[in-house]
């Protein structure tokens, strides 16, 4: 069930914001249960199932540094991949490129690298994917099944007797008259930058993020060989972690060859760094020269790639739902990427959350109790994640 689009007047049941993997699972989920759902991304592209674009997109500069995000390469736990097909189905995953995880190889609790197998693990093997495919592909999947995409930025957010009001722009003023959107019920889907959305639906942010990572992606295939490479490499469909004395670096296969890595550190050793008057390529190849493990599965290391920074650690806000509006994914509680469960939580919130919106009725002020149930539920799961990174951290070996 679609609703047609227009500047003049849009109207559906459900307004989802954000098109992240929690987004898109919550909207597909509604549409499946009947609801008339508009899904709003500012990075939903032209033919991801020929939804309305609210203006036109920016320039080149800024759709170059998008693009170097999208080819983030991420790790679908065995988990949520299983989650993932349970609540969608194969097509679902069927066009993304990913590489099958066999193994882990930790340098963490011992100076020696512990190799664990993926047969060992209950839920099986995980995959990692580039994340801009994931996306469009979750995105294209819930346009579908019904649900209207609109690609732009929603600038506004007002509810007055018992309805949202959405204003969704692309970005640049001059680009036209924002589309706006009037809907009953809102799903913030909108990531870890949510606090401002989250705010203006009533939910303030509690605590902040106390790391950052350095992403990148060396696109050379690995070598794991040579003087001082341990013998548990190459080990190309693995996930390598490793603590060091700046932060914990993760590396993943890339889908399109080469390798993905990520520094995480925290945030007053990279400003202190930087003010230092390194810059982040130095900082990088500072920090892979004491590394055992992830220096030993790249051919060039003095060939540093192009770096680009994101918010890491845990963060969690305080409300994840209200009158009239539920938050699912990052917009809900943020994991710390050391857990790996970033991606399990944006489908299990958003298959929860679905359930509970699709249970609450028509009552124009909010939820009831299956909206306070499901905050119960991330309040619960915050609680557990708060301290899963320290407890990694404190266990290193660096
Ligand atoms: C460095 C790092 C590494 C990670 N690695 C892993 C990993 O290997 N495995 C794992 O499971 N998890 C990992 N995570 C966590 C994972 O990335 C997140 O948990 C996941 O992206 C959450 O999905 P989401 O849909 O809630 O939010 P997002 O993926 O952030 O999606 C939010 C969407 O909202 C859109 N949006 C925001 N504001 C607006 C607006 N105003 N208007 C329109 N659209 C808007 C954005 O364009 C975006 O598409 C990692 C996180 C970090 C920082």
């Amino acid at each position: 069930m679609t609703v047609p689009l227009t500047h003049e007047r849009s109207s559906a049941d459900v307004v989802v914001i954000g098109g992240g993997p929690a987004g898109a699972v919550a909207a597909s989920l509604l549409a499946d249960a009947g609801a008339a759902v508009v899904l709003v991304d500012r990075r939903a592209g032209a033919g991801e199932g020929g939804g309305a674009r609210a203006g036109r997109s920016r320039g080149g500069g800024a759709r170059a540094g998008r693009a170097a995000r999208g080819s983030a390469v991420e790790l679908l736990s065995g988990e949520a991949r299983r989650l993932l097909l349970a609540r969608l189905g194969a097509a679902a995953l069927e066009a993304v490129p990913a590489v099958e995880i066999v193994e882990t190889i930790a340098r963490w609790e011992t100076a020696e690298p512990q190799v664990t197998s993926a047969l060992w693990t209950p839920h099986g093997r995980g995959l990692a994917l580039e994340r801009g495919a994931l996306d469009a592909s979750l995105r294209s999947h819930a346009a579908r099944r019904g649900v209207s995409l609109v690609a732009g930025s929603v600038v506004g957010l007002e509810r007055a007797r018992g309805r949202w009001t959405i204003d969704v722009e692309a970005g640049r003023p001059e680009a036209g008259r924002p589309l706006r959107l009037r809907a009953a019920t809102l799903v913030l889907a909108t990531g870890r930058g949510a606090a401002g959305w989250s705010t203006l639906a009533g939910a303030r942010a509690r605590g902040r993020f106390t790391e950052m990572a350095l992403l990148g992606w060396t696109a050379e295939p690995g070598a794991g060989s040579g003087p001082g490479a341990p013998d548990v490499l190459p080990a190309p469909r693995a996930l390598v972690v490793e603590a060091t004395p700046d932060g914990w670096w993760y590396a993943l296969p890339h889908p399109r060859g080469g390798r993905f890595l990520g520094l995480s550190l925290a945030p007053a050793a990279l400003g202190a760094a930087l003010r230092s008057g390194l810059s982040r390529a130095e900082l990088w190849s500072r920090a892979l020269g004491r590394t055992h493990l992830v220096r030993a599965l790249l051919p060039h290391r003095e060939a540093v790639p192009r770096l680009w920074g994101a918010a890491a650690g845990a963060a969690r806000w305080s409300a994840a739902a209200g009158p009239g509006w539920i938050a699912v994914g990052d917009a809900a509680c943020v994991s710390d990427p050391l857990s790996g469960s970033g991606l399990l939580f944006a489908v299990a919130s958003a298959a929860r959350a679905a359930h509970a919106v699709i249970h609450a009725g028509p009552s124009p002020e909010g939820g009831g109790g299956a909206a306070e149930a499901y905050a119960a539920w991330v309040e619960g799961y915050g609680a557990e994640q708060a301290d899963v990174g320290a407890r990694f951290r404190a266990s290193a070996v660096r």
